[in-house]
């Protein structure tokens, strides 16, 4: 190893020590669940793949797949918005969001709407991909840190992720905004979250994907953030820290 080598790693190594030193000291760690653990997008894409095979491959001439997903995903995302505005109730965006989708290839069919609403449901949470050095960081951390979940996503499906990959064993509290009757980044589900992990805000961190719900919620509260932006996304977008991997949280605790 040359010396420049040397001293360069000998460098990184001190700064990473007072980059730790200088650092809160947490005891408590908040994380979101899709899109931060639990790779929702590769999951939720699997899915669909399942329900176009089942449901529209047979009706359909030729194979409009892509065509599908885009069109359920900007879907999707309009009415997840409405969802977390108190817009849209969660059974409307359940099925709607199928609805619509159908709509644009002109099928108007309400009981093909519910069976794959139904199949959605059923099939995404047992899909089991996980972001990388999802486990390995869980494992580090649950050792040194109470861990726990907030998430806005529905009940019923969930806790099946949790169970399905494996992950359940790491969280001492997992917290459902439909349990609470907030959704973040309402500050009540986070009020909601630190009592009852028995936490106090300037020992939390919270650690997820999305700005303005993940990141500003906790921020209202005093918690300090990671904001996860695994698609090197460019943004302007202030946090505590950022990273764009779960292994550099080693970096920071
Ligand atoms: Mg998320």
């Amino acid at each position: 190893m040359s010396l420049l080598k040397k001293i360069l790693i000998l460098l990184q190594n001190y700064l990473n020590y007072n980059f730790k030193m200088n650092s809160k000291l947490y005891k408590h760690l908040f994380f979101d669940l899709d899109k931060t653990l639990w790779d929702l997008k590769t999951n939720s894409f699997e899915t669909l793949k399942d329900i176009y095979s089942k449901h529209l491959q047979p009706i359909l001439n030729g194979n409009n797949f892509d065509v599908f997903q885009k069109i359920y995903e900007y879907n999707n995302n309009v009415l997840w918005d409405g969802y977390r505005k108190g817009l849209v109730k969660k059974d409307a965006l359940r099925t709607e969001r199928f609805a619509l989708t159908l709509k644009e290839f002109g099928i108007k069919n309400e009981e093909l709407v519910e069976s794959m609403a139904v199949d959605y449901i059923r099939l995404s949470p047992l899909k089991k991909n996980l972001f990388p050095y999802t486990q390995e960081i869980l494992e580090y951390l649950h050792l040194k840190y109470k861990i726990h979940i907030i998430t806005n996503g529905f009940k019923e499906v969930q806790y099946l992720k949790l169970n399905h990959t494996g992950i359940i064993k790491y969280f001492t509290e997992v917290i459902l905004s439909e349990e609470t009757g907030f959704m973040k980044p309402d500050k009540n589900i986070f009020l909601y979250s630190l009592n009852k992990a028995g936490a106090n805000a300037n020992e939390s961190l919270m650690i997820g994907d999305d700005f303005e719900v993940d990141i500003k919620g906790a921020e209202s509260v005093g918690m300090d953030q990671v904001l996860f932006n695994p698609e090197k996304t460019i943004n302007n977008e202030t946090a505590t820290y950022k990273i764009t991997s779960l292994i550099e949280l080693k970096d920071i605790l």
